[in-house]
């Protein structure tokens, strides 16, 4: 196999090397710059609490899938795993319902959770001040992990099966040829490896430096402390063996107020996530000590006991028993956050063969370690890894400012209850488009997106909500699903259904892809048929070899070898870019070149029935089918103003993604402005596009759809040419998916009382037992109905019924056909 250098023997590192192994891979070296008996990163005090259920089924699937390696690592007739089960309480009202959505994503994703009554929670944890409890969240597959000794029994079995471990050897180089890893440099001399994988914690950020990659991530002290006995535990471990892992209840999280509790024997453990953000930088850590120790590493700071007091204070109101103890002990560990909170993985995007698994918590560690040795060995993991691509990051996200806020914001708000649309409060107005001044005039609400100011409505046109028919008229919403909404959304959805809208359409990916062999890229990559003449759109995917969804794109075709891509993601733009240069390094026919022109364009989406009519009033250009038809693209000029005219749309009406450059966008704005107002023209933002992207059943890249999927699964079979005659990534695997029948399906319900909402990540119960998950949901304004898709069974069928729960509360939904609006697509083409 190739040679594979593993940089850091933490609980990531070592799950790595055991993972390849386990796959057969044989040339494995693990660099650990401390001794290996206790090498001194975060996982060397970690105290191991496993809580599964997160609102990421990616995560929560990595989570599961420790505690499962975790208790399969055994020895001397004990395994690395504590199943006391996990006890989430709350104290206020707030807590109780967020317990509830927690409910549902641990049913959504397969994890046994049952919500329980302030006497149950006393029951499962006597010492609990069981007047301040109004209900738990309990989970019976959660517990404490024993990640040192995990990681000293996976360094064990894996010397066995012929891993090198090369201890006290500290990183301090990437070789590197033809853009390719060839070795590592070390304070002892160079190791030669075809892949380098850095599992160095947060000490990634200056790994990641010997190759120029900003790993975004930021080293913050967190306190932890132990008590001294608890009187009433005295001598349990020793008396009594309470169990080989000297803990006897759950584990417990108190996130009112920002703690977390375990036993050790007689003693109690206390994290604290309320204090201030403690940054660190780990280059000024120094060096590893020959000899380290539970007092002595560097990932251990010295305790500040005054940033601990409110815990202390709180922690004796919650438990009685520890009035009677003190603070025996206390640090603050160091350990990784990021801009997101989401961990940092794959390949980097500017040197090939070096990968990064960062910012991982012991929770998730072999999961983690599972997803990259499967893409090591089989080219991708098996569950999709695209929210935790190192590459998800827009450049502007990457700059050490920004990692440092918002990570240090991670931090404060890590028990927090957060809405899925709130945005973050700083730093905001990083990326605005050239219209900004004009939407805040018109009153725009804005939420963030890669650092972007988008519009999700405009208050401007509050009036028109009074005076909306009395179909479209706005239904009222519980209190949650009305947050970051406004009944607004109804009148700029009825105007794009009736008369015509325009929405910034700035903020979507738009990247070039250029050069002699731009359309062998393109043929080579995609799912379609891109030799069409200049002028074409075509929408398409990118699969992976397995058939796999990664992103749909739209490729236009601009001139000869310049092509236009409408994409998703930043790394939409790592992968092509990735490609583009494996491709370019043969011939020089070869040659294609992938930029980002998000930011050197602005969009304005012009649509809805009276499109036409805006555009006459000021070009005499030919916009009917004939001069542009749909799906086509032609440059154009529009009162002087240069545009790139794209006749597709989101919302299902007819119009345009109107493209120019920044400079020409205020005016182009004002300009569709006066000419629209004769024709009911408003400004709309994103939560009537929402709605209405659903109701025409157009699927969202990332949450209805990934790289776990098919596209016969997911439904998108629009965006493949079944008689594409040349090869492209993953044809073979999408043909063979072809003639298998899938066993799980994106499928769209409608809400039977046309009114409760869900958001998204609700399960879906069929007969009682849950079939499925919600991936996204919006209120559809034409049908009246709310929309939510899900990936259910095959089964399914048209009429069938099923339930969501929401915040506990089932919610009758019916599977219907989709798209819902304008199946025929009439008002595309007319
Ligand atoms: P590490 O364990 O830090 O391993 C990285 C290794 O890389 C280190 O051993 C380091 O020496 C080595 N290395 C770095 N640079 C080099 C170099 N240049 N050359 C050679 N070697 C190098 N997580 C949970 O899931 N549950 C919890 O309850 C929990 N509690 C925590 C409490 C505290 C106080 C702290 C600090 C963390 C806690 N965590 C918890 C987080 C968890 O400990 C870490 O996320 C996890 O241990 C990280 O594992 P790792 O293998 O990525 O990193």
């Amino acid at each position: 196999s190739q040679r594979v250098v593993i940089i850091g023997a933490g609980i990531v590192g070592t799950n790595l090397a055991d993972e390849l192994v386990s796959r057969g891979w044989n040339n494995i070296t693990v660099i650990e710059q401390g001794p290996l008996s206790m090498p001194g990163g975060s996982t060397s005090h970690a105290p191991g609490l496993v809580f599964q259920t997160n609102p990421s089924k990616t995560m929560t699937l990595f989570a599961k899938y420790t505690v499962e390696k975790l208790q399969s690592l055994e020895k001397n007739g004990q395994n690395c795993f504590n199943q006391l089960g996990g006890l989430e309480i709350a104290t206020t009202q707030e807590r109780l319902e967020e317990l509830k959505r927690k409910h549902g994503y641990a049913q959504s994703w397969g994890i046994e959770a049952h919500l329980i009554s302030p006497e149950e929670c006393h029951k499962k944890y006597p010492g609990l001040n069981k007047s301040m409890i109004l209900g738990g969240l309990h989970i019976p597959s959660d517990g404490l992990a024993l990640a040192a000794r995990a990681t000293q029994l996976l360094i064990e079995s894996t010397t066995k099966a012929g891993v090198r471990y090369l201890e006290h050897t500290v990183v301090t180089g990437i070789e590197q040829a033809n853009g390719h890893v060839t070795g590592v440099t070390t304070n002892k001399g160079s190791v030669p490896a075809d892949i380098a994988v850095s599992c160095a914690g947060f000490w990634g950020v200056e790994i990641g430096k010997m190759i120029g990659l900003k790993v975004p991530l930021l080293p913050l002290g967190h306190q932890y402390v132990k008590t001294t006995a608890v009187p009433g535990l005295v001598g349990r471990d020793v008396n009594k063996n309470i169990n080989a892992m000297n803990a006897e209840y759950p584990i417990l999280r108190y996130q009112d107020q920002d703690l977390y509790y375990r036993e050790h024997g007689e003693q109690y453990g206390i994290g604290y996530y309320g204090h201030r953000p403690m940054p660190v930088n780990a280059a000024s850590l120094g060096v590893t000590p020959e000899k380290v120790d539970e007092k002595n590493m560097p990932s251990r700071l010295e305790f500040t006991p005054e940033d601990f007091e409110p815990a202390w204070k709180a922690t004796k109101e919650l438990l009685p028993a520890l009035r009677e103890t003190e603070i025996a002990d206390g640090f603050n560990g160091i350990f990784s956050f990021t801009p997101d909170g989401g961990s940092v993985v794959g390949q980097a995007p500017n040197l090939d063969g070096f990968y990064v698994a960062e910012a991982v918590w012991v929770t998730h560690s072999a999961g983690v370690a599972r997803a990259v040795a499967e893409m090591l060995t089989e080219g991708r993991s098996k569950i999709d890894i695209a929210e935790l691509e190192v590459t998800r990051f827009e450049e502007v996200q990457l700059s050490p400012e920004y990692i440092s806020e918002t990570s240090q914001q991670n931090f404060v708000e890590i028990y927090d209850i957060i809405h899925p649309l709130e945005p973050k409060h700083t730093p905001r107005n990083l990326r605005v488009s050239p219209f900004h001044a004009r939407q805040r005039e018109q009153g725009a609400f804005f939420l963030e997106v890669g650092g972007w100011e988008r519009p999700h409505w405009y208050e401007a046109n509050a009036e028109l909500v009074t005076s909306l028919p009395k179909d479209w008229r706005p239904v009222d919403r519980d209190a949650w699903s009305s947050k970051f909404y406004s009944p607004i959304a109804a009148a700029e959805a009825w105007k794009t259904r009736n008369a015509v809208a325009m929405y910034d359409m700035t903020t979507f990916h738009r990247f070039e892809v250029f050069g002699p062999a731009a359309v062998d890229l393109l043929q080579r990559l995609t799912t379609s048929d891109v030799t069409k003449a200049p002028g074409a759109i075509t929408h398409t995917l990118l699969l992976n070899r397995h058939g796999g969804v990664l992103s749909d794109i739209f490729v236009s075709r601009i001139e000869d070898d310049v092509f236009q891509i409408g994409a998703n993601t930043a790394t939409d733009l790592a992968y092509l870019v990735r490609e583009a240069r494996q491709q370019s390094k043969g011939t020089p026919s070869q040659w294609v070149q992938v930029r980002d022109v998000t930011g050197s364009t602005c969009c304005l989406g012009l649509w809805g029935p009276r499109a036409r009519d805006v555009i006459r009033e000021i070009s005499a250009d030919d916009f009917s089918n004939n001069g542009l038809p749909y799906m086509g693209v032609k440059k154009s000029g529009l009162a002087g103003i240069s545009v790139t005219m794209f006749r597709k749309s989101f919302v299902g009406e007819h119009g345009w993604e109107i493209q120019t450059t920044p400079e020409f966008g205020q005016r182009l704005w004002d300009l569709l402005w006066q000419a629209g107002q004769s024709h009911g023209l408003v400004a709309a933002g994103r939560a009537a596009f929402n709605g209405l992207r659903l109701e025409k059943g157009i699927r969202a890249s990332g949450s209805d759809f990934s790289s776990e999927y098919n596209p016969y699964e997911a439904g998108i079979t629009y965006a493949i040419q079944r008689d594409k005659k040349v090869d492209f990534v993953g044809k073979a695997a999408l043909e063979a998916a072809s003639r298998r029948t899938p066993t799980k399906r994106l499928r769209c319900l409608t809400v039977d009382d046309g009114r409760s909402m869900v958001l998204g990540k609700e399960p879906v119960f069929r007969n009682g037992q849950v079939a499925g998950y919600v991936t996204n949901a919006a209120f559809g304004y034409t049908v009246r109905k709310p929309i939510a898709y899900a990936w259910l069974p095959k089964d399914l069928n048209e009429g069938d019924s099923v339930e969501i729960e929401y915040f506990s509360r089932k919610i009758t939904a019916t599977v219907v056909s989709d798209p819902l609006y304008d199946p025929q697509g009439r008002r595309l083409h007319d």
